[in-house]
């Protein structure tokens, strides 16, 4: 081999040999991230949670009612139920002692924004203010800052959800129960479809400012109970958690798509719907 070919026989093998070791690394980092992704978001986002018994969360909306919430309070005393309130911040400030006595009695209060706004069509500045001042007022009436955080409409970007856990750390709670109580359908409308729907883990939705719904509240307990049902927080229903057993499929986008400990759930979405 003449020293011209040596010369660019090695120049060649440099050559390959920077371009596998060039190609090599970030492959590796792909790799990497992708399984560092996988699952998406763990546990940020619940609308129903995989448990062993048959525990379910019924949730309270857009409260408190001056008049509604007290009434509940007495029912689920009566039942010895503890529930999970999302509450308007306004309605907070104007009824702190409402939202006291519900903390007091072993009830989960959260956050449900200042005045339920779409946070889907909104600056992060606005959310943002949306939940400060909430956070504060809930603070303020309990001594306790809030935990969880269900969006109005359930309407919540994936970028949305991310920022706000970080922020504030909160995890975003939707359901897969849903009465529609706030089409006002009446009590005995209210309570079979809340009775047809909840399996054990459910997020049972509904809303202490209807009278129906109030109304509905007694026979659906009994009736929720005499199935076996134990009711729980919110809080306590995640902590409950156990694998989901099979795998599905990751699913798609993200926004809307509900998780328990990363394993997407079979509910149907109801960020579609004008509930929450
Ligand atoms: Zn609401």
């Amino acid at each position: 081999m003449s020293p011209f070919r040596l010369l660019l026989f090695c120049f060649a093998w440099l050559t390959f040999a920077l371009a596998v070791g060039a190609e090599s690394t970030p492959a590796k980092r792909t790799a990497a991230r992708a399984t560092r992704a996988e699952p998406e978001e763990p546990g940020i986002t619940f609308n129903s949670v995989h448990v062993d018994g048959p525990y379910i969360a019924m949730t309270f909306d857009d409260g408190p009612s001056a008049t509604l919430t007290p009434k509940l309070l007495d029912l689920l005393a009566a039942h010895h139920i503890k529930a999970t309130f999302f509450v308007i911040g306004e309605n907070v400030a104007e009824h702190p002692e409402i939202v006291a006595r519900a903390a007091r009695e072993g009830h989960e209060i959260a956050n449900h924004s200042w005045s339920h706004p779409n946070f889907g069509k909104m600056s992060d500045e606005g959310v943002r203010h949306q939940l400060q001042q909430t956070d504060d007022a809930i603070k303020n009436a309990t001594g306790k800052r809030p935990r969880l955080l269900r969006p109005p409409y359930g309407s919540i970007t994936a970028r949305e959800k991310r920022w706000i856990h970080d922020e504030f750390g909160y995890d975003i709670i939707l359901w897969d129960v849903d009465p529609y109580d706030w089409k006002r359908p009446g009590p005995a409308v209210v309570r079979s479809r809340i009775l047809k729907e909840t399996r054990p883990g459910s997020i049972v939705l509904s809303h202490d400012i209807h009278p129906g719904t109030i109304e509905a509240m007694p026979s659906t307990f009994d009736e929720l109970e005499a199935k076996g049902f134990k009711f729980v927080t919110v809080p306590e229903l995640i902590r409950m958690a156990t694998p989901r057993p099979s795998h599905p499929s990751p699913q798609p986008g993200g926004n809307v798509s509900p998780s328990t400990n990363g394993s997407p759930s079979p509910t149907p979405s109801p960020a579609s719907s004008p509930a929450g």
